[in-house]
């Protein structure tokens, strides 16, 4: 095995927090020419807000970060598959790039469910890699509702 990119290793940092947090543990980073722009954690319990996902943070804190809405020079590291709001997001966003690590058969909307980016309504398809950390992020996942049942 060699050793996950740095962008991966600190969503999955960003992950295991949102889990310590009493979080679902998803992490995300946005990525800018080698740079760290933006990292975001699960947390739509804390803030009481259920857009409150990994991905958006990031994105948030990136484009509040960066000035402007349009973040086509970036690219999005998240530890699970975007859902159907998040994959809009990275959409309108404009991301470059998407990498993710674990698929979520359950909510996923990449590789699953409505398979947002295949569709013809939308109009900004990222580069779409998948796979890298997978056996991490999805153990934490396991752990997560394993310790909660
Ligand atoms: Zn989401």
């Amino acid at each position: 095995m060699f050793p996950l990119p740095d962008p991966m290793r600190l969503a999955l940092d960003a992950a295991r927090q949102a889990g310590q947090a009493g979080e679902v543990p998803v992490g995300a980073v946005v990525m800018r020419q080698g740079e760290v722009i933006a990292t975001g954690a699960n947390a739509p319990r804390r803030l009481h807000d259920p857009t409150a996902h990994a991905e958006i943070q990031a994105i948030r804190a990136a484009a509040a970060r960066l000035g402007r809405d349009r973040l086509e020079d970036c690219d999005l590291w998240v530890t699970l598959e975007p859902c159907a709001m998040c994959a809009g997001a990275i959409a309108h966003a404009r991301i470059a790039r998407l990498y993710y690590a674990a698929s979520d058969p359950k909510g996923g909307a990449v590789e699953h469910g409505p398979r947002f980016f295949a569709q013809p309504t939308c109009h900004h398809r990222p580069d779409i890699y998948s796979g890298m950390g997978e056996g991490e992020a999805a153990g934490l996942l396991r752990d997560f509702f394993t310790a909660r049942r």
